[in-house]
């Protein structure tokens, strides 16, 4: 593997480090990461992804794109997987 993504906030510059640390409205609880934003429970797509400030982040809640560092195929592939997985209803 030569192309790697980086994960970071645009804001601080936090990496998550894998861990459960996110928690949708329906109450779940997971890494979004994992799931390019989305609820692996109740199929919530979320745009914003808060940064964790108990985790040494700050307070901003930036565009989950804006996350990712050096956007490549990988990433292309798995937004454009959850756009298809989501019903077109907001
Ligand atoms: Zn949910
Ligand atoms: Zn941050």
């Amino acid at each position: 593997m030569t192309s790697r993504v980086k994960i970071e906030c645009p804001c601080c510059g936090w990496e998550p480090d894998g861990g459960a640390h996110w928690m949708c409205t329906c109450g779940w609880v997971w890494n979004t990461f994992d799931t390019a934003g989305r609820c692996p429970n109740c199929g919530k797509q979320w745009e914003r992804t808060a940064c964790i400030p108990y985790m040494g982040g700050c307070h901003a809640m930036p565009p989950h794109v804006d996350w990712y560092k050096g956007l490549d195929d990988w990433l292309e592939d798995e937004l454009s997987k959850v756009e298809k997985s989501v019903p077109a209803v907001v």
